[in-house]
């Protein structure tokens, strides 16, 4: 952890090697794009995003972020990776979006400006922090009475190990060696109680499965056996 902060710098220096390929539909950074429209249409299903204040934490590169934003939303992404941030702002000049991007932790931001987002998103990050219960409860903090949240990651079986590292690592080398540990992998009953715990109540699951024939990732309610997306609400 860096000083305290519920921060892996190994995780962080993963994602800051990788950083100038992160909009490169060809790269490791594949299969966000390739769920990307999916997990968009999700939230903004459940949540219409337009005209409503959207934080996005552990945005990256900001492919979610942007997406958002060009629903109308008004976004802030954070993230503690440096190299992430400069893709994301040289990004949206080329891409005419705007975004507010600033490098912090969701537990810092939710020291300052505590419940201010109509919708927090925090996806596939979860998997990459020392206490993700931690980045639930700050989430729910930083969102307002009544507001959103959205959290995917990958759960933990033998199912996501072969498919998630095996697969995806390994056989198809979608993803570089060494990009997920198996150990922080989440079940969604972890996931379900960190999120009680926070004071968010569960509203709904969907799986995103992949198929390795067709190449294609669809949202599946009936399968969150590799990758999978909550939503929560806070009570009013
Ligand atoms: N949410 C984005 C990117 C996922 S990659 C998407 O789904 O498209 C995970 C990101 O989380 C990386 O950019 C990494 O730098 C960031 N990250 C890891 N630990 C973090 C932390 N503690 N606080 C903020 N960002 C973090």
């Amino acid at each position: 952890m860096i000083k305290n902060l519920n921060v892996d710098p190994q995780e962080i220096a993963k994602f800051e090697a990788l950083a100038s390929r992160w909009w490169d539909r060809n790269s490791e950074f594949r299969a966000l794009h390739d769920i990307n429209p999916l997990r968009a249409n999700y939230i903004d299903h459940h949540s219409p995003v337009a005209g409503k204040y959207l934080l996005d934490v552990g945005c990256g590169g900001g492919i979610l972020a942007e997406a958002m934003a060009q629903r109308g939303a008004i976004v802030t992404g954070i993230d503690m990776g440096e190299a992430p941030l400069s893709v994301a702002r040289l990004h949206q000049l080329e891409s005419g979006v705007e975004v507010d991007y600033r490098q912090s932790t969701a537990e810092q931001l939710a020291e300052t400006v505590p419940q201010s987002y109509d919708i927090v998103c925090c996806l596939e990050m979860l998997e990459h922090v020392p206490e993700p219960g931690e980045v639930i409860a700050a989430c729910a903090r930083l969102v307002k009475p009544g507001g959103a949240l959205y959290f995917s990651t990958l759960n933990r079986n033998l199912k996501s190990f072969a498919f998630a590292i095996v697969g995806a690592e390994h056989i198809l080398q979608l993803l570089p060696a060494g990009t997920h540990e198996y150990a922080k992998f989440i079940k969604p009953s972890e996931m379900a109680s960190w999120i009680r715990e926070a004071g968010l109540v569960l509203q709904g699951m969907t799986g995103l499965t992949y198929n390795p024939l067709s190449k294609r990732y669809r949202l599946d309610e009936t399968d969150v056996s590799v990758n999978y997306m909550v939503r929560t609400v806070k009570p009013a």
